[in-house]
């Protein structure tokens, strides 16, 4: 019998959502084991309550845990085998991810190499063993998406980029989502990470893996960020930090784990592949390297998929790319400046990686290159 596979879709995370939702599910820890490493970064998950708010329910539950907090943004490689091996050492049995994007992509991969012994060679195989600890992620930035991915990008000196572990065995257990904790986030990193949000739903939208249950998602999520965007524009005019309302928060934080779950089906874009140059290389924060460098994708697609490029600006409630461009440019400030000799490094560079397979309208490296250019100046 004929058949044909129209699309699928996987995602075996439990999710759940609300104010001091750690504490009163502690009994969600119960059945993971006996031993849990929190993974975490320096200073924030210490100062948002949230690590708290973990040791607490742990302690409710009678589960030892020992900390590891040296997670730096854009984790190393041997950062996560060192905590896979305090993992091993200390015989922990599951691991719980408490921060942004970085912490819990860590999180995730030391949840892989506690599990079983992956040479750092094979590491972005895709070859592994089925075998992970459970993990437990717990975002308080609302941008990754990561609590809902089967993704842990890190950082890779051989190709000079970041590369993802990408398996399903590295979908979280569970994900709780709360608020709170994001209350007290710089303007800037609200303002990138929404970004990264928002790039993620429109991505997801611009890449040949789309389904209806991807853009379905991928619309609300967008309608959700784009909703919070005029109190980030007026916290930028007054120069202030702007305490958003509590509830944008909670809308922002929702909206990125939707748009988590559409890149957990249809991967991200060239525009994700561009900017890991601009991290790499420029140290620029992930997310605004996917706002300064959409609109110019969006721009190539336009040229031969229109209709797409206006059903995903209907979304923003935006008539064109340009008021697209216009809307980065007052979220973002001034552009950084790269040469002309670095745009041709970072371009061959990008034409390698994985996610340029997701393209709907698959780039040359020299659209590559055009993209940096335009997307790299302050007069655009
Ligand atoms: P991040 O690198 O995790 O954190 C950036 C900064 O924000 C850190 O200094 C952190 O401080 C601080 N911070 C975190 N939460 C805070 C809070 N509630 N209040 C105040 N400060 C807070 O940034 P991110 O943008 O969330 O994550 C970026 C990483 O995620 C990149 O490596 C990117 O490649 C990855 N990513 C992964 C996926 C995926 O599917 N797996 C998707 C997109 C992006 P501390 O260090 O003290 O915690
Ligand atoms: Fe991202």
């Amino acid at each position: 019998m004929p058949t044909s596979i129209t699309y699928k879709y996987y995602m075996p995370t439990r999710v759940i959502v609300g104010k001091n939702c750690i504490i009163a599910n502690s009994d969600i820890f119960k059945p993971l084991g006996k031993k849990a490493l929190i993974v975490t970064g320096a200073q924030s998950a210490k100062r948002n309550g949230s690590e708290k708010d973990v040791t607490t329910a742990l302690k409710a539950v009678g589960i030892d845990y020992l900390v590891y907090d040296k997670i730096m943004s854009n984790p190393t490689i041997s950062c996560a085998y060192e905590g896979a091996k305090l993992a091993k050492d200390n015989k922990v049995d599951f691991i719980v991810g408490i921060g942004g994007g970085s912490p819990m992509d860590a999180g995730k991969a030391i949840a892989l190499l506690a599990a079983q012994d992956i040479p750092e060679e094979n590491l972005f195989s895709g070859q592994y063993e089925n075998k992970v600890m459970p993990m437990v992620l717990v975002p308080t930035t609302a941008g990754t998406g990561s609590e809902v991915t089967q993704y842990s990008i890190l950082t890779n000196d051989k190709a000079q980029t970041k590369t993802s572990i990408a398996a399903d065995l590295l979908f979280p257990t569970v994900a709780f989502l709360d608020a709170t904790y994001t209350e007290d986030l710089p303007l800037v990193t609200t303002i990138n990470t929404a970004i990264d949000a928002l790039s993620h739903a429109i991505e997801g939208m611009l890449s040949v893996r789309a389904s209806t249950i991807s853009d379905s998602l991928a619309s609300e999520s967008i309608r959700l960020i784009m909703d919070c965007v005029p109190d980030m524009l007026q916290a930028i005019k007054l120069e202030a930090e702007g305490r958003f309302r509590p509830e944008k928060r909670e809308q922002l934080l929702e909206a990125s784990c939707m748009a988590g779950m559409v890149i957990a089906q249809a991967g991200t874009t060239v525009v994700h592949s561009m900017g890991y140059s601009l991290t790499y290389f420029k140290d620029i924060d992930h997310g605004r390297t996917n706002g300064l460098l959409l609109g110019e994708y969006l721009r190539l697609v336009e040229k031969t998929q229109p209709n797409l490029t206006r059903r995903i600006l209907k979304a923003m409630d935006l008539s064109d790319v340009d008021s697209f461009q216009e809307l980065m440019n007052g979220l973002l400030g001034r552009r950084e400046e790269v040469s002309s000799e670095e745009i041709s490094q970072y371009s061959k560079i990008t034409m390698r990686a994985k996610n340029i397979a997701n393209c709907i309208v698959k780039p040359t490296e020299e659209d590559v290159r055009e993209m940096f250019e335009r997307s790299c100046m302050n007069d655009v």
